[in-house]
């Protein structure tokens, strides 16, 4: 019998496959429990549940786990990046950032990513495929069991490769494992998506019942800089109506991410502009100095002219923050150590 993956399934799914099997509704939540609290990697492990339930849960279902491949920690802040292997091969990076004692988790959606944005070195790469949800839960896993220290709340982004709402399914999956109170009862402030901004699933997702926080990745205040950084993604206007629509759905601040790239979207003009769509918006802003990664076409800003962009800003806007990217010293932004390790398999085989 081929086995089903039992962290592919959502709560409901879970449950009424307990009831083929003749259980009681009580038993999901103990299974889920297991499976996301105790983050157990067998049915055997599971004492709370008979052991006849046991042995046919184990001839029926597989729980998968992901495997460290390699990892490096930065010099700079001790944020540590770690590449991990799917079941079928992939390589995916998973990032810990530890900031003034709140611990964050940075994972992946996508091996690789379609999109292409010019400033990321993931959408250099390509792409390969969606992840299922397993392997999204699996990245939380393995930092849960081995690196987060215990009892300590800690948050999570969407942010490392590949663009979320591309695989809204297996997201929307996930999440509901990542709220559920016998998953890893984490809420809204907990998790965030961070998005090229794709207007209906922005407002699809708007209806939900999910808990998590948005946040766009704008980058530009004119939709001729944004398609030439971000060739796919949707013109300014109906993005931001949309993340607009979910803030005011779920009276909440949608995040509004700008990465400042020198000569490109630095001008005081963009930061007028940028004041300009966002006053009166139920948005704040990030600004993110780009990091510079081999073989990109773009540059660092100076600090100087990301203290004129701030100094054109700050007065006008609604709230700016300004976060440098952790682990410069390790490349930390996506998609570089996966890169180069593909890059070494492909070597090995020629
Ligand atoms: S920035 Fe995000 S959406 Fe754009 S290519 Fe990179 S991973 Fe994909």
């Amino acid at each position: 019998m081929r086995k089903t993956n039992i962290k592919n399934l959502s709560i409901e799914e879970l449950s009424s496959e307990l009831q083929k099997l003749g259980e009681q509704r009580y038993r999901a939540p103990q299974l889920l429990k297991w499976l996301y609290q105790k983050a157990t990697s067998s049915f055997v492990e599971m004492t709370n549940i008979p052991m006849e339930l046991r042995t046919l849960l184990d001839e029926r279902y597989t729980i998968t786990s992901l495997q460290r491949v390699e990892s490096v920690r930065s010099s700079i802040d001790g944020s540590q990046k770690f590449l991990l292997e799917t079941g079928d091969g992939s390589l995916i990076e998973a990032v810990l950032m530890k900031a003034r004692g709140v611990q964050t988790i940075c994972i992946s959606s996508q091996v690789g990513c379609p999109l292409g944005c010019r400033f990321c070195r993931t959408g250099d790469g390509g792409f390969k495929r969606n992840l299922e949800s397993d392997e999204i839960l699996n990245q939380v896993l393995f930092f849960k069991s081995r690196h987060l220290e215990r009892n300590r709340r800690f948050n999570i982004v969407f942010m490392g490769m590949g663009e979320p709402f591309l695989n809204l399914g297996n997201i929307e999956k996930s999440i509901e494992i990542l709220n559920a109170i016998d998953g890893f009862a984490l809420g809204q402030k907990r998790i965030t998506i961070s998005t090229i901004g794709i207007p209906e699933a922005i407002l699809a997702l708007s209806e939900t019942d999910l808990k998590f926080s948005l946040a766009i990745s704008l980058n530009a205040t004119t939709d001729r800089v944004r398609r030439e950084i971000m060739p796919e993604a949707d013109d300014i206007v109906p993005t931001l109506a949309a993340a607009e629509e979910f803030a005011r759905a779920r009276k909440t601040i949608v995040t509004l991410e700008y990465v400042l790239i020198s000569g490109v979207n630095e001008d005081p003009a963009d930061a007028q502009r940028l004041a300009g769509i966002t006053r009166g918006r139920p948005f704040k802003i990030n600004i993110i100095p780009f990091n510079e990664w081999d073989g990109c076409p773009y540059k660092s800003p100076t600090e100087e002219n990301l203290e004129r962009f701030l100094q054109v800003l700050l007065p006008k806007a609604p709230t700016v923050t300004v976060r440098r990217s952790q682990g410069g010293d390790i490349n930390a932004a996506c998609g570089q150590l996966s890169l180069r390790r593909a890059s070494e398999r492909k070597r090995d085989l020629s």
